[in-house]
């Protein structure tokens, strides 16, 4: 079955695994839960490629991104912008009382590890921790993960590296371990292509030793406590059980049926035809040295509403253009389970209306 779903989150979501989040009710304490929880837990730690805690929470990728500083920072943090949604990290730790310091790097353009590295040294100043934004997705950039975490243990190894992996976990690879990275999270509505409901964490030894620090980290969110309970594959309070029944299943299915190889080369496989084949309406709005595998945000020659608009009359249903550039762009979601063919056959259509 094709998609004709090109949101970049939520994306489209097979059959089989819609069908899996209307099995009848099981009890969260109960053997089952635990055996399939117990699963999940193993597969995630496949997934993030680590040998450190992982767990689901029943909640948006946003609520975890305010988890990770309530439970790992306590004064002062640094956010690297560079576009609506590494941004949200310093609304967030604003909110919560924390002083922020900021990189801005222009929309379009990848954070610079070399800015990264020249900021912390010239600082004086300490950073409980600094906010990474694996893949920017409302602009499409892939910012270099490996690199910008290896910058921060480099100049500041006291410094805790919180990662926002909601548009590249399960479509870009991601080492948490080798990466040394301290908390990472996703939302299931894109790489991994559920519905949107809960978000799949992995946090380090010494993010839950930091948060042993935070007397006042909250109940629902609180790590440690979310740690306490996947050691028993269970959870601190009621999940969306119909989800955790279609992570059990895709996680499998990502691991297994697909495996994370071939599906990283699927996304960029998809990227690389998306790009090319707008090309001849539509500008790149990202660096195409960053280009994301997942996402990519064109800017066309024809208004992009229009456009939008005359595809929706086609039964394509494309990406707006993201904050500062929702005039400008418009997006395309390539990730999760949509294939080369689904792709193809909705370019195949965007090709006719552009040029219209
Ligand atoms: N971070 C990134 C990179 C995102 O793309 C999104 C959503 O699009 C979020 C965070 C927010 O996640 P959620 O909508 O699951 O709260």
């Amino acid at each position: 079955m094709y998609s004709n779903f090109f949101v970049p989150g939520p994306t489209w979501v097979r059959p089989e695994i819609l069908a899996e989040m209307t099995r009848p009710m099981i009890g969260h304490r109960s053997v089952e839960f635990r055996e399939m929880y117990g699963r999940i837990l193993a597969d995630l730690k496949q997934l993030f490629v680590t040998a450190h805690d992982t767990f689901v929470v029943t909640a948006s990728g946003t609520a975890v991104m305010e988890a990770s500083l309530a439970n790992c920072a306590n004064r002062r943090v640094l956010v690297t912008s560079c576009g609506a949604f590494s941004e949200r990290w310093a609304n967030i730790a604003e909110s919560l009382g924390l002083e922020v310091d900021r990189l801005d790097t222009a929309w379009g353009s990848a954070t610079d590890p070399g800015e990264l590295a020249d900021h912390l040294a010239s600082r004086r100043t300490h950073y409980d921790a600094v906010t990474l934004t694996h893949n920017e997705t409302s602009t499409g950039v892939t910012n270099d993960l490996a690199t910008l975490a290896r910058v921060i243990h480099d100049e500041s190894p006291d410094t805790l590296v919180l990662v926002d992996a909601v548009s590249s976990l399960a479509g870009i690879p991601l080492l948490f371990d080798e990466w040394g990275l301290d908390v990472c999270f996703a939302s299931v509505q894109k790489g991994i292509a559920l519905p949107p409901g809960i978000t799949v964490v992995a946090v380090a030894p010494r993010a839950l030793e930091r948060a042993k620090k935070m007397p006042y980290r909250g109940t629902y969110f609180d790590f440690l406590n979310y740690k306490k309970y996947a050691d028993d594959s269970s959870v601190p309070s009621t999940p969306s059980l119909p989800h955790f029944f279609a992570l059990a299943k895709q996680l499998d299915d990502i691991l297994r049926r697909e495996t994370p190889v071939a599906r990283f080369a699927r996304h960029v496989a998809m990227r690389d035809t998306t790009i090319e084949r707008t090309s001849k309406f539509a500008r790149l709005a990202a660096d195409r040295s960053h280009a994301s595998p997942t996402v990519s945000a064109l800017a066309p020659v024809r208004p992009s509403d229009e456009l939008r608009a005359e595809m929706k009359k086609r039964g394509f249903t494309l990406g707006g253009g993201y904050g500062m550039w929702k005039e400008t762009t418009f997006r395309i979601g390539h990730m999760g389970d949509i294939t080369m063919e689904a792709l193809n056959a909705m370019l195949d259509v965007l090709d006719e209306v552009a040029r219209s």
